[in-house]
């Protein structure tokens, strides 16, 4: 974390904008940007930002303008990314249920590569590209069956995951792509998992996808990029943080003397550590076995915790003398999985504001109206000050597309 933002006001951001409050730091969006960068400086990879880690417009201008390419899961981020300005032929379209109106909607802004992860999908989007006019550019998601030890809900590359191609099919499957009319096989690409603390799987999933393509180069079918996707994990409290320059440095021997170019998709690894979750204590709620600080974000604004059994480290923005006590910090809505952070040391009263650290990632992207929550607004913070990127969702807006298909009943006078 830069200095700069260690401690911003927050307090102050909470009373202008409310709770709960995404706040992102531009300075911290630099450093982690900058940080691949300068680790894969000789090898000068597209750098392809995952969308769906967080896909605010502003966030995506702001990666669109420093040159970044963009991961996409869907039509939806994909139309988001050109909303934001972000060019098509730097547009990675990936994920395993691609509908015939996505493809379409895909190959007519012209983005630079479909990363295909099954032989139906090919066959469809050959024929979608066909009615079209038009050629496909197609990587292949290869699964190569490596371990990459992480939450078993975001680990992506066993053979038992629903992603990509086998490896033991997947020569066989480029062979059946070169001879499609309406697709043209440009890449490999793999994605194994998120939050990723060991390197080693990564790099020996590079491994894997660089012998696979001498054996095609050996049958003609010649790439011209290999895309490792994303997963590089960051610290919610104790983790070692993957050593990015390590990391390129197995992959530039790895692709030494090769005409390959490089794409990375990173996401969280750019955005988590860049974003807090300002949230304000409701109540303190003293049991006899449990204490719950009961705070206004909930599960539908984080659902990390919920989901994965996730950590953030939770704080009080500002240090009043209070004395501590062990508590679960928990949200309004009503399940039991509704928590923040169990059994945490707080010093809190009612009325103060927590920051929720590391929420740049998979925060406000997979947040919902459940309980009928709004959704937060989101601000931007730089040098110039806080800058509101998107505004506190309204009941108005929530039920907006709601409609009643019954007739009133008479209301008594
Ligand atoms: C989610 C995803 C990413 C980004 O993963 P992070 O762990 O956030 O870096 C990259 N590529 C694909 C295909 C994904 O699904």
């Amino acid at each position: 974390m830069s200095e700069y933002c260690e401690r911003p006001a927050y307090t102050a951001l909470a009373k202008e904008f409310g709770t709960p409050l995404y706040v992102y730091s531009k300075a911290d969006l630099d450093e982690a940007l900058l940080a691949y960068r300068s680790a894969f400086s000789q090898l000068n990879p597209l750098i392809c930002y995952a969308v769906k880690a967080n896909g605010n417009l502003s966030i995506l201008q702001y990666f669109a303008g420093l040159g970044c390419g963009f991961d996409t899961v869907s039509g939806g981020e994909i139309a988001r990314v050109l909303q934001a300005g972000g060019s098509a032929d730097k547009i990675i379209f990936s994920g395993v249920g691609k509908s015939e109106a996505e493809m379409v909607f895909a190959l007519q802004a012209g983005i630079k590569c479909f990363n295909v992860e099954s032989l139906p999908e090919l066959e469809r989007l050959n024929a979608v590209a066909g009615r079209l006019g038009k050629v496909a550019p197609v990587s292949l998601r290869i699964n190569p069956d490596v371990d990459a030890q992480t939450h078993p809900y975001i680990s992506t590359g066993l053979k038992a995951n629903k992603f990509g191609i086998a490896m033991s099919v997947a020569e066989e499957a480029y062979r059946y792509a070169a001879a499609l009319p309406h697709v043209a096989v440009t890449g490999i690409d793999c994605h194994i998992g998120s939050q990723l603390i060991a390197l080693e799987p990564l790099i020996e999933a590079c491994e894997r996808l660089l012998h696979l393509t001498d054996r095609l180069a050996e049958q003609g079918i010649a790439l011209q990029h290999i895309d490792l996707g994303g997963g590089v994990g960051i610290v919610y409290r104790d983790e070692q943080q993957p050593d990015l320059v390590q990391y390129a440095d197995a992959v530039r021997r790895l692709l030494d003397g090769r005409k390959l170019d490089l794409i990375l998709e990173p996401g969280r690894s750019l955005v988590g550590n860049a974003g807090v979750l300002l949230t304000r204590v409701e109540y303190v709620k003293r049991g006899e076995e449990k204490n719950f600080v009961i705070v206004d974000a909930a599960m539908n604004d984080l659902m990390r915790p919920a989901l994965y059994q996730a950590y953030h480290a939770i704080e009080n923005a500002e240090d009043k003398g209070l004395p501590e006590i062990v508590a679960d910090i928990v949200g309004p809505v009503c399940e039991t999985g509704d928590f923040l952070g169990k059994d945490r040391r707080i010093a809190a009263e009612e009325g103060d504001v927590l920051i929720v650290r590391s929420a740049g990632a998979y925060a406000a992207s997979m947040a919902g109206n459940y309980n009928t929550r709004c959704r937060a607004a989101e601000v931007w913070l730089d040098g110039s000050g806080a800058r509101l990127i998107r505004r506190r969702e309204t009941i108005e807006d929530m039920l907006a597309n709601e409609l009643c298909c019954f007739r009133q009943p008479e209301r008594d006078k």
